[in-house]
């Protein structure tokens, strides 16, 4: 059965941050799940743009709201692209197909009598855009935003009979257990349904910006009463009825908590009153705290997840969000908890697994394997831990089905511990045992990486490649392809570190100049510093011969620096922390000469840095900028020295 898939559409006032991007992801991992298992999936997202919010930010940017629209919506789709969301679809609620919708869904609901002409008066959060009433402010203030006074407004409105419905939808919660999960967020609703609804204003007077009620267009619709309905309006509500017959009603909705009451309450009674069918189901996940506290711009705790993915890359992202934070509650990211992770799930266990069976491959069998025992105990733990991922998966506890996959991996890394490859290699009648531990090893890979396909999808593609998988990852199939087999040959392809451990990653990898001819290596200069991702920038184009024009070079700010304070980065062979005076400011560089220095010999020197170099986190702690040093081939890192007496920020060119 075809399955429609939907995140909250977000406001474009502005970029996302972290918890924006964890709703999108993990929304991803099931649209992805899906595909795996032959369902036909229409995964949506898109923008919300008919805010109040939205026309004051473009108006402050001295733009029209709509060409402040399309400038965000290329952001967002940069930033989605960047994190590997497989999105089908794309809506805007300024487009034509949206418009129609929202205009056709409120004549509905006014023809059938449920929207009639009123005055409100009453508390309005413009942050929220959202209608209060006093018992939800707290302090008199909105709870979302303590830091905004709500507007006291008095205006004719038109209004949506919401209490009519309540009936209706408290039998629909009876008779549809898994309407709303998890299950504390039902609790939730069905308390707000027993207290009473009272009937919402779905339109504001006097604002250009919005879709126009199309009984009187001197009314905008509300923003909130417009949003919803941009899920039916990608189905083809209203313009394409063959689409909309196929795809609704929605299999699942995914939303933040705090709005699930938009979702559970209001959207159903406008289903209700236009005469269509309900989602199946909605579900409302928490909310990815930094370092404890709620993410938000204004308070100085937002990440940009694309800070985040580049780090690493999008894929130990997309695993932390996933495996970190059980689905529904509420979860914590910080900088030193992710680099850890990292180590441990990526660069320890599952990138060493995949390096240290392609090694054994490739040394005792030439990197053919071949089947040679039923699987044994590895076997069984696989189908078992296939099992829970099933289950998991199926209700949505996606940090469960994370972990299942990695129990495989723990299991692989003990059997090659318990069996020892290398002594049975030693011994000419342990072969046959030989080989079929390492089709085993390389099994167990292979179906831990289908699993992790929806999680880590880049990744689990070159891993399914280097054991031997020839078919393309869209042609997988969960019930054909997530289970241990012991069918025939295969060919292992080593390859470079999958995730080089974060220490490793920081240490400082040397870009070499081309030494001028005639002259010997060694007396080439060379530039070093840490590297925070694996892909080094693309280079900007050069001559031929390599060379580069002097503005080229006159980028790069080389200053003077003195060093005021060092110390060693712990559990770093390489990393010294170095507080360094530019000369206006002071600030901390993180440099990888501690093999060639003792942090007390630095203080007091006078070195050469570039001050012009985004910031970089390395184990932690964030670098502003990068010592020079010459790198000799195979040697240690020697400082660039000028006269001690130079002020600090000279320039250095
Ligand atoms: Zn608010």
């Amino acid at each position: 059965m075809p399955f429609f898939l939907t995140t909250a559409i977000d406001y474009v006032n502005s970029r996302p941050h972290l918890g924006t991007a964890y709703e999108k992801i993990t929304a991803d991992v099931i649209a992805r799940h899906c595909r795996l298992c032959g369902i036909e999936t229409y995964f949506m997202m898109g923008n919300d743009e008919h805010s109040q919010n939205v026309y004051k930010k473009a108006v402050e940017q001295g733009l029209d709201p709509l060409a402040y629209c399309d400038q965000m919506e290329r952001e967002f789709r940069a930033v989605w692209r960047e994190l590997d969301i497989s999105f089908d679809d794309f809506i805007r609620t300024t487009e034509p197909r949206h418009r129609a919708a929202v205009q056709t869904l409120a004549q509905r609901s006014y023809d059938a009598g449920d929207i009639y002409e009123g005055i409100y008066e009453g508390w309005y959060c413009v942050s929220c855009e959202a209608f209060k009433q006093e018992k939800d402010l707290v302090g008199s203030r909105c709870e979302l935003h303590p830091t905004l006074t709500p507007e006291w407004i008095r205006e004719k409105n038109y209004f949506f009979r919401l209490s009519k419905y309540r009936d209706r939808i408290l039998r629909h919660f009876e008779a549809h257990p898994e309407f709303l999960e998890p299950h504390p967020r039902r609790n939730e609703i069905l308390r707000l349904l027993e207290a009473g609804l009272e009937d919402i204003s779905v339109s504001r007077a006097g604002q250009l910006w919005g879709i126009p009620l199309p009984f009187a267009q001197d009314n905008v619709v509300y923003v909130w009463f417009d949003a919803l309905i941009n899920y039916a309006a990608a189905a083809g509500y209203a313009t394409d009825e063959a689409k909309f017959a196929k795809w609704w009603p929605a299999g699942l909705h995914i939303v933040g908590k705090d709005i699930t009451r938009f979702h559970t309450v209001f959207w159903p009674a406008m289903l209700m009153s236009a005469g269509l069918p309900l989602p199946k189901q909605v579900f409302g996940h928490g909310w990815v705290n930094y370092g404890g506290q709620r993410m938000s711009k204004s308070l100085g705790t937002s990440v940009d997840p694309t800070d985040v993915a580049r780090r690493f890359g999008p894929d130990p992202l997309r695993l932390y969000l996933t495996k970190e934070i059980s689905y529904g509650g509420d979860g914590d990211f910080t900088w030193e908890r992710y680099e850890e992770r990292y180590n441990v799930d990526l660069a320890n266990n599952l990138g060493n697994l995949v390096s240290r069976a392609a090694a054994m491959a490739e040394k005792y069998r030439d990197s053919h394997v071949m089947p040679a025992g039923d699987g044994g105990r590895l076997a069984q733990v696989a189908d078992a831990a296939v099992g829970r991922y099933r289950a998991a998966m199926k209700s949505y506890a996606l940090h469960e089905a994370a972990a299942a996959a990695f129990q495989i991996v723990d299991a692989a890394n003990e059997y090659i511990a318990e069996t020892a490859p290398w002594t049975l290699a030693r011994n000419a009648s342990s072969a046959d045992r030989l080989s079929a531990v390492l089709f085993d090893v390389v099994e167990a890979i292979r179906v831990a990486a289908v699993l992790l396909m929806p999680v880590i999808p880049s990744s689990s593609a070159e891993i399914l490649r280097r054991v031997g998988e020839r078919r393309p990852p869209s042609e997988l199939r969960f019930d054909h392809d997530a289970r241990w087999r012991a069918d025939g040959e295969r060919q292992i392809i080593k390859g470079a570190a999958l995730w080089p451990r974060s220490d490793e990653r920081a240490k400082e990898i040397t870009v070499e100049e081309k030494p001028p001819s005639g002259a010997s290596p060694s007396a080439a200069p060379a530039i070093t510093r840490p590297v925070e991702t694996p892909t080094p920038a693309a280079p900007s184009p050069a001559s031929p011969d390599g060379r580069i024009p002097i503005d080229d070079f006159m980028k790069v700010e080389l200053r003077v620096a003195k060093v005021l304070e060092a110390e060693a980065v712990p559990k770093s062979k390489k990393l010294i922390k170095l507080k360094v005076d530019v000369g206006t400011e002071q600030r901390t560089i993180v440099a990888g000469i501690a093999e060639a220095y003792q942090p007390e010999q630095l203080v007091g020197r006078t070195i050469v840095i570039v001050a012009n170099l985004k910031p970089a986190k390395l184990m932690g702690i964030e670098s502003n900028g990068m010592v020079l040093a010459a790198s000799p081939e195979g040697g240690l890192p020697s400082l660039v020295a000028v006269d001690p007496n130079l002020p600090a920020g000279s320039r250095v060119r």
